[in-house]
């Protein structure tokens, strides 16, 4: 293990991004693609996407640029999302670049995924080679014709496959996620924790968010934790399990345990005070919240060299730093990596105290799930 690194100053590219809230960040969402082998109802809609253009889309070289200077600044984990990750016919070898990287401390980042699973069971064991550590499998219902509907693909046997495929893996603990949905799964919340159990999984229900391209969620058919938890609790006594830290998931454990069941109760039970994560999207744009609707624009950083970078209005608007400001102003140069780190602090810094969902003013973000990575 290489020797840890002397401490970096506050600010400068190693230090831990910490917002102006305390909140340290661990956590980087990497979305790989806006694409998918699926188009579920919560998410995409079934025709009219318009997709990111492929000339923005982040190349296997800029995604592993930025993840080193993520993890210099201390983020620990990179998950990677989508659009659907299994898409990027360079999949394994982003997972083999980035499980490389090390933090200040000489520990190696974890590499996580969130798929749908299609496509999982021929790569998987490339992927575990190349450093995959966990993986969380989406699946919202085990009935065949439920699921063409929910996401107008016939493919319940291929993500059935994945879950058996990763289930025989060694990699632990191993999720699944459901959006739980009124009167289109919701009767099938303890046949899903079932299923989960029998495949050493944990099952973890999510509220529906209004994140879908097609702008059509409603909360009056939004499932909520509360009634999650009433239906798991007819068929399981259930209780709480401490230390959630920063995760999204509060969990239950199940009778006795050894299993316990996971909800994500983002809008009746916002977790932000916690939040440790930030979000890069498939075509540069970083993130500090899945509801901001602002983005910090790293592609100007990584393609058109410093001096376009600092001249760039719309980087520039992302910067208070003086300092910064200062330098663009003389024309001196940046080195990427200081451009990259100074919008992962420019991004952190922005970050509000929680979400506005259950705000009457609350404005959806014009990306949906799929180009936000979820
Ligand atoms: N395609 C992969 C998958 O489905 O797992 C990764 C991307 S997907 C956007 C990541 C997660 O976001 C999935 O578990 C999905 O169920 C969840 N998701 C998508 N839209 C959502 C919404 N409107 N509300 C809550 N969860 C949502
Ligand atoms: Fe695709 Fe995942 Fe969105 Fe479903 S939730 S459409 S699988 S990106």
């Amino acid at each position: 293990m290489p020797a840890p690194a002397a401490p970096a100053a506050p600010g400068a590219v190693g230090a831990p991004l910490v917002d102006t809230h305390g909140r340290v960040h661990r956590d980087l969402r990497i979305s790989l693609t806006d694409r998918c082998s699926l188009r579920c109802t919560y998410c995409m809609p079934e025709q009219g996407n318009e997709w990111l253009a492929k000339t923005s889309i982040l190349t296997l070289d800029e995604i592993e640029r930025v993840a080193r200077v993520a993890a210099a600044d201390g983020i620990t984990t990179f998950r990677l999302t989508g659009g659907e990750p299994l898409l990027r016919t360079d999949i394994v070898e982003v997972v083999r670049r980035l499980a490389a990287i090390s933090g200040p401390d000489g520990r190696p980042v974890e590499i996580a995924m969130t798929t749908n699973g299609i496509r999982l069971p021929e790569v998987l064991p490339a992927l575990i080679d190349a450093g995959l550590a966990r993986l969380n499998i989406s699946l919202d219902t085990l009935r065949r014709d439920r699921f063409r509907e929910l996401t107008r693909r016939d493919r319940l046997d291929d993500v059935l496959a994945a879950i058996a495929a990763a289930s025989a893996s060694p990699l632990r603990p191993l999720k699944l996620n459901a959006v739980a949905m009124r009167d289109v799964n919701d009767d099938e919340l303890v046949d899903l924790v079932e299923f989960a159990i029998a495949h050493d999984a944990q099952m973890r229900f999510i509220e529906q968010m209004p994140l879908d391209a097609g702008h059509t969620w409603d909360r009056a058919r939004m499932v909520t934790q509360d009634e999650i938890l009433a239906a798991l609790g007819r068929r399981w006594r259930l209780t709480p399990v401490p230390g959630r830290g920063g995760a999204p998931a509060a969990r239950w454990m199940l009778d006795d345990g050894p299993h316990s069941v996971g909800v994500i109760a983002s809008v009746t039970a916002p977790f932000c005070g916690d939040c440790d994560r930030l979000r890069l999207t498939a075509d540069g744009q970083l993130r500090n919240c899945l509801f901001s609707t602002t983005e910090y624009d790293l592609l100007p950083v990584l393609r058109e060299g410093a001096a376009t970078a600092r001249l760039d209005s719309h980087a520039r608007s992302r910067t208070e730093d003086p300092a910064v400001l200062e330098r663009a102003r003389n024309g001196q140069d940046e080195a990427p990596e200081a451009g990259v780190d100074r919008m992962l602090r420019a991004c952190v810094r922005g970050k509000l105290p929680g979400h506005a969902i259950n705000d009457p003013a609350f404005l959806q973000p014009a990306r949906g799930m799929n180009a936000i990575g979820g």
